[in-house]
Protein backbone atom coordinates (compact mmCIF):
# COMPACT_ATOMS: atom_id res chain seq x y z
CA UNK A 1 0.00 0.00 0.00
CA UNK A 2 1.18 3.35 -0.92
CA UNK A 3 2.21 5.74 2.21
CA UNK A 4 2.74 8.65 0.02
CA UNK A 5 6.54 8.21 2.29
CA UNK A 6 9.58 8.62 0.08
CA UNK A 7 12.73 6.59 1.05
CA UNK A 8 15.70 7.77 -0.30
CA UNK A 9 18.01 5.39 -1.46
CA UNK A 10 21.65 5.20 -0.70
CA UNK A 11 24.52 5.06 -2.86
CA UNK A 12 24.04 1.66 -3.41
CA UNK A 13 20.46 1.88 -5.11
CA UNK A 14 19.34 -0.06 -1.65
CA UNK A 15 16.05 1.32 0.27
CA UNK A 16 17.70 2.47 3.72
CA UNK A 17 14.38 1.19 4.78
CA UNK A 18 15.67 -2.05 5.26
CA UNK A 19 17.97 -0.74 7.58
CA UNK A 20 15.98 -0.53 10.29
CA UNK A 21 15.86 -4.83 10.94
CA UNK A 22 19.46 -5.14 9.99
CA UNK A 23 20.32 -2.88 13.10
CA UNK A 24 17.69 -4.95 15.23
CA UNK A 25 19.49 -8.12 14.29
CA UNK A 26 22.92 -6.96 14.85
CA UNK A 27 22.04 -5.05 17.49
CA UNK A 28 20.12 -8.45 19.46
CA UNK A 29 23.65 -10.75 17.89
CA UNK A 30 25.26 -8.20 20.22
CA UNK A 31 23.09 -8.49 22.74
CA UNK A 32 23.19 -12.19 23.08
CA UNK A 33 27.38 -11.81 22.41
CA UNK A 34 27.64 -9.70 26.08
CA UNK A 35 25.29 -12.57 28.01
CA UNK A 36 27.45 -15.18 26.37
CA UNK A 37 30.17 -12.97 27.97
CA UNK A 38 28.93 -12.40 30.85
CA UNK A 39 28.08 -15.98 31.83
CA UNK A 40 31.15 -17.28 30.54
CA UNK A 41 32.89 -14.78 32.65
CA UNK A 42 31.12 -15.16 36.17
CA UNK A 43 31.16 -18.83 35.72
CA UNK A 44 34.64 -18.73 35.00
CA UNK A 45 35.41 -16.22 38.32
CA UNK A 46 33.18 -18.66 40.78
CA UNK A 47 35.15 -21.77 39.49
CA UNK A 48 38.60 -20.88 41.01
CA UNK A 49 37.41 -20.06 44.60
CA UNK A 50 35.42 -22.89 44.37
CA UNK A 51 38.14 -24.58 43.57
CA UNK A 52 40.14 -23.99 46.26
CA UNK A 53 37.28 -24.15 49.14
CA UNK A 54 37.13 -27.95 46.98
CA UNK A 55 40.97 -28.36 48.42
CA UNK A 56 40.80 -26.88 51.57
CA UNK A 57 37.83 -29.39 52.44
CA UNK A 58 39.84 -31.71 51.12
CA UNK A 59 42.47 -31.08 53.41
CA UNK A 60 39.84 -30.82 56.57
CA UNK A 61 38.48 -34.07 55.54
CA UNK A 62 42.37 -35.87 55.56
CA UNK A 63 42.94 -34.53 59.33
CA UNK A 64 39.41 -35.30 60.82
CA UNK A 65 39.94 -39.13 59.46
CA UNK A 66 43.36 -39.06 61.31
CA UNK A 67 41.69 -37.81 64.49
CA UNK A 68 38.60 -39.95 64.40
CA UNK A 69 36.42 -36.99 64.56
CA UNK A 70 33.26 -37.99 63.27
CA UNK A 71 31.28 -34.66 63.34
CA UNK A 72 33.65 -32.62 60.95
CA UNK A 73 33.79 -35.76 58.87
CA UNK A 74 30.23 -35.19 58.47
CA UNK A 75 30.25 -31.57 58.00
CA UNK A 76 33.13 -31.74 56.15
CA UNK A 77 31.49 -34.41 53.59
CA UNK A 78 28.31 -32.08 53.92
CA UNK A 79 30.24 -29.19 52.29
CA UNK A 80 32.08 -30.90 50.04
CA UNK A 81 28.46 -32.10 48.10
CA UNK A 82 27.32 -28.61 48.16
CA UNK A 83 30.79 -27.43 46.68
CA UNK A 84 30.23 -30.61 43.93
CA UNK A 85 26.79 -29.24 42.92
CA UNK A 86 28.33 -26.02 42.38
CA UNK A 87 31.40 -26.85 40.32
CA UNK A 88 28.56 -28.71 38.77
CA UNK A 89 26.20 -25.92 37.92
CA UNK A 90 29.40 -23.17 37.17
CA UNK A 91 30.38 -26.27 34.39
CA UNK A 92 26.54 -26.48 32.94
CA UNK A 93 27.39 -22.58 32.77
CA UNK A 94 30.36 -22.42 30.99
CA UNK A 95 29.20 -24.98 28.81
CA UNK A 96 26.42 -22.60 27.66
CA UNK A 97 28.38 -19.78 27.12
CA UNK A 98 30.76 -22.32 24.59
CA UNK A 99 28.07 -22.81 22.83
CA UNK A 100 26.59 -19.94 21.98
CA UNK A 101 29.90 -18.74 20.39
CA UNK A 102 29.71 -22.23 18.71
CA UNK A 103 33.35 -23.08 20.29
CA UNK A 104 31.98 -26.67 21.34
CA UNK A 105 34.39 -29.30 19.67
CA UNK A 106 33.40 -32.87 19.06
CA UNK A 107 35.42 -35.76 20.05
CA UNK A 108 34.48 -37.68 17.22
CA UNK A 109 34.93 -41.56 16.94
CA UNK A 110 33.40 -44.90 16.77
CA UNK A 111 31.68 -46.37 19.24
CA UNK A 112 28.36 -48.79 19.79
CA UNK A 113 25.64 -46.77 21.52
CA UNK A 114 24.40 -50.14 22.88
CA UNK A 115 27.26 -49.84 25.23
CA UNK A 116 26.66 -46.79 25.99
CA UNK A 117 23.24 -47.32 26.87
CA UNK A 118 24.74 -49.85 28.84
CA UNK A 119 26.84 -47.49 30.82
CA UNK A 120 23.83 -44.72 31.54
CA UNK A 121 22.10 -48.19 32.92
CA UNK A 122 25.32 -49.27 35.56
CA UNK A 123 25.14 -45.41 36.34
CA UNK A 124 21.32 -45.53 36.92
CA UNK A 125 21.40 -48.80 39.17
CA UNK A 126 24.49 -47.21 41.09
CA UNK A 127 22.96 -44.20 41.32
CA UNK A 128 18.91 -43.51 41.49
CA UNK A 129 17.44 -45.39 44.08
CA UNK A 130 13.77 -43.63 43.63
CA UNK A 131 12.45 -44.86 40.56
CA UNK A 132 12.38 -48.07 38.73
CA UNK A 133 14.66 -47.53 35.81
CA UNK A 134 13.87 -50.30 32.94
CA UNK A 135 16.38 -50.52 30.02
CA UNK A 136 14.89 -52.60 26.94
CA UNK A 137 17.48 -54.69 25.54
CA UNK A 138 19.75 -53.00 23.49
CA UNK A 139 21.76 -54.13 19.72
CA UNK A 140 24.50 -53.40 18.39
CA UNK A 141 24.60 -50.21 17.38
CA UNK A 142 27.57 -48.40 15.68
CA UNK A 143 27.56 -44.68 15.62
CA UNK A 144 30.32 -42.16 14.85
CA UNK A 145 30.38 -39.64 17.67
CA UNK A 146 31.43 -37.67 20.80
CA UNK A 147 31.19 -40.51 23.29
CA UNK A 148 31.04 -38.59 26.23
CA UNK A 149 28.92 -35.64 24.64
CA UNK A 150 25.92 -38.51 23.90
CA UNK A 151 26.51 -39.91 27.24
CA UNK A 152 25.61 -36.29 28.96
CA UNK A 153 22.20 -36.02 26.94
CA UNK A 154 21.37 -39.49 27.94
CA UNK A 155 22.59 -38.60 31.28
CA UNK A 156 20.71 -35.70 31.27
CA UNK A 157 16.88 -36.96 30.09
CA UNK A 158 17.41 -39.87 32.81
CA UNK A 159 17.82 -37.06 35.70
CA UNK A 160 15.09 -35.18 34.37
CA UNK A 161 13.05 -38.01 34.06
CA UNK A 162 14.02 -38.34 38.31
CA UNK A 163 13.09 -34.60 38.86
CA UNK A 164 9.73 -34.12 37.12
CA UNK A 165 8.04 -37.40 37.72
CA UNK A 166 6.65 -39.40 41.03
CA UNK A 167 8.66 -41.10 42.93
CA UNK A 168 8.25 -44.84 42.68
CA UNK A 169 7.64 -44.64 39.48
CA UNK A 170 8.83 -46.15 36.37
CA UNK A 171 11.56 -44.79 33.61
CA UNK A 172 12.38 -46.66 30.23
CA UNK A 173 15.23 -46.13 28.48
CA UNK A 174 15.23 -47.93 24.95
CA UNK A 175 18.13 -47.77 22.07
CA UNK A 176 16.44 -49.06 18.75
CA UNK A 177 17.29 -48.69 14.85
CA UNK A 178 15.32 -47.65 12.14
CA UNK A 179 16.65 -46.76 8.66
CA UNK A 180 20.19 -46.64 8.99
CA UNK A 181 19.48 -43.99 12.66
CA UNK A 182 19.93 -44.61 15.80
CA UNK A 183 16.81 -43.85 18.14
CA UNK A 184 17.47 -43.23 21.97
CA UNK A 185 14.38 -42.25 24.43
CA UNK A 186 13.50 -41.65 27.82
CA UNK A 187 10.20 -41.73 28.77
CA UNK A 188 8.65 -41.37 32.27
CA UNK A 189 5.15 -41.03 33.98
CA UNK A 190 5.42 -37.73 34.90
CA UNK A 191 4.27 -34.41 35.05
CA UNK A 192 4.19 -34.06 31.26
CA UNK A 193 4.65 -31.07 29.09
CA UNK A 194 1.58 -28.92 28.27
CA UNK A 195 1.56 -28.64 23.69
CA UNK A 196 2.36 -24.93 24.21
CA UNK A 197 5.46 -25.24 25.86
CA UNK A 198 6.86 -28.51 24.29
CA UNK A 199 8.61 -26.49 21.18
CA UNK A 200 10.12 -24.20 24.33
CA UNK A 201 11.95 -26.68 26.58
CA UNK A 202 14.56 -26.57 24.81
CA UNK A 203 15.27 -22.83 24.35
CA UNK A 204 18.04 -21.65 26.76
CA UNK A 205 17.04 -20.74 30.30
CA UNK A 206 13.35 -22.14 29.63
CA UNK A 207 11.65 -23.88 32.66
CA UNK A 208 7.97 -24.22 32.92
CA UNK A 209 5.85 -22.71 34.47
CA UNK A 210 4.14 -24.86 37.37
CA UNK A 211 4.05 -25.30 41.22
CA UNK A 212 6.26 -27.91 41.41
CA UNK A 213 9.22 -25.42 39.62
CA UNK A 214 9.20 -23.69 43.27
CA UNK A 215 10.52 -26.95 44.56
CA UNK A 216 12.49 -28.44 41.66
CA UNK A 217 15.53 -26.67 41.50
CA UNK A 218 17.29 -25.97 37.88
CA UNK A 219 18.05 -23.02 35.30
CA UNK A 220 16.98 -24.58 32.23
CA UNK A 221 20.20 -24.91 30.40
CA UNK A 222 20.16 -29.04 30.73
CA UNK A 223 18.10 -29.55 27.43
CA UNK A 224 19.54 -26.47 25.57
CA UNK A 225 23.36 -28.24 25.73
CA UNK A 226 21.56 -31.37 24.89
CA UNK A 227 19.80 -29.55 21.74
CA UNK A 228 23.20 -28.63 20.48
CA UNK A 229 25.01 -31.38 21.22
CA UNK A 230 22.47 -33.38 19.09
CA UNK A 231 22.84 -30.43 16.36
CA UNK A 232 26.48 -30.34 16.23
CA UNK A 233 25.99 -34.46 15.58
CA UNK A 234 23.69 -33.79 12.39
CA UNK A 235 20.59 -35.03 14.33
CA UNK A 236 17.26 -34.54 16.01
CA UNK A 237 16.27 -34.21 19.48
CA UNK A 238 12.41 -34.06 20.47
CA UNK A 239 9.74 -34.48 23.28
CA UNK A 240 6.45 -36.28 22.92
CA UNK A 241 4.16 -35.76 25.87
CA UNK A 242 1.13 -35.59 27.65
CA UNK A 243 0.29 -33.38 30.15
CA UNK A 244 -0.25 -35.39 33.15
CA UNK A 245 0.80 -38.61 31.76
CA UNK A 246 4.38 -38.63 31.16
CA UNK A 247 6.84 -37.66 28.66
CA UNK A 248 9.06 -39.41 26.11
CA UNK A 249 12.50 -37.34 25.44
CA UNK A 250 14.33 -38.63 22.54
CA UNK A 251 17.41 -38.36 20.44
CA UNK A 252 18.22 -39.65 16.92
CA UNK A 253 22.01 -39.63 14.87
CA UNK A 254 22.78 -41.60 11.83
CA UNK A 255 23.90 -45.21 12.43
CA UNK A 256 27.79 -45.70 10.87
CA UNK A 257 28.46 -48.42 8.47
P1 LIG B 1 16.06 -27.70 34.34
O1 LIG B 1 15.51 -29.08 34.59
O2 LIG B 1 17.36 -27.47 35.01
O3 LIG B 1 15.07 -26.62 34.60
P2 LIG B 1 16.21 -28.42 31.50
O4 LIG B 1 16.76 -27.62 30.39
O5 LIG B 1 16.77 -29.78 31.70
O6 LIG B 1 16.41 -27.54 32.80
O7 LIG B 1 14.64 -28.55 31.30
C1 LIG B 1 13.89 -27.40 30.91
C2 LIG B 1 12.46 -27.51 31.43
O8 LIG B 1 11.75 -28.54 30.72
C3 LIG B 1 12.35 -27.90 32.89
O9 LIG B 1 12.46 -26.78 33.73
C4 LIG B 1 10.96 -28.51 32.95
O10 LIG B 1 10.00 -27.48 33.04
C5 LIG B 1 10.82 -29.17 31.59
N1 LIG B 1 11.14 -30.62 31.62
C6 LIG B 1 12.33 -31.20 31.31
N2 LIG B 1 12.26 -32.55 31.41
C7 LIG B 1 10.99 -32.83 31.80
C8 LIG B 1 10.28 -34.06 32.06
N3 LIG B 1 10.87 -35.26 31.95
N4 LIG B 1 8.98 -33.95 32.43
C9 LIG B 1 8.37 -32.75 32.54
N5 LIG B 1 8.98 -31.56 32.30
C10 LIG B 1 10.27 -31.60 31.93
Amino acid sequence: RATGKVYPSTDDGKSPFFSGTLLDITERKLDEQRKNDFIGMVSHELRSPLTSISGYIQMLNIKAAKNNDETILDIAGKAKRQVQRMLTLISGFLDVARMGEGKIKLNLKRFDMAALVKEAEDESLATVTSHRVVFKPVVFTPVEADQDKILQVLTNFINNAVKYSPKDSAIQVACLTRDNIAYVSVTDEGMGIAPKDQPHVFDRFYRVESERMNTVKGFGIGLYICKEIIARHGGQIGVDSELGKGSTFWFQIPVTS
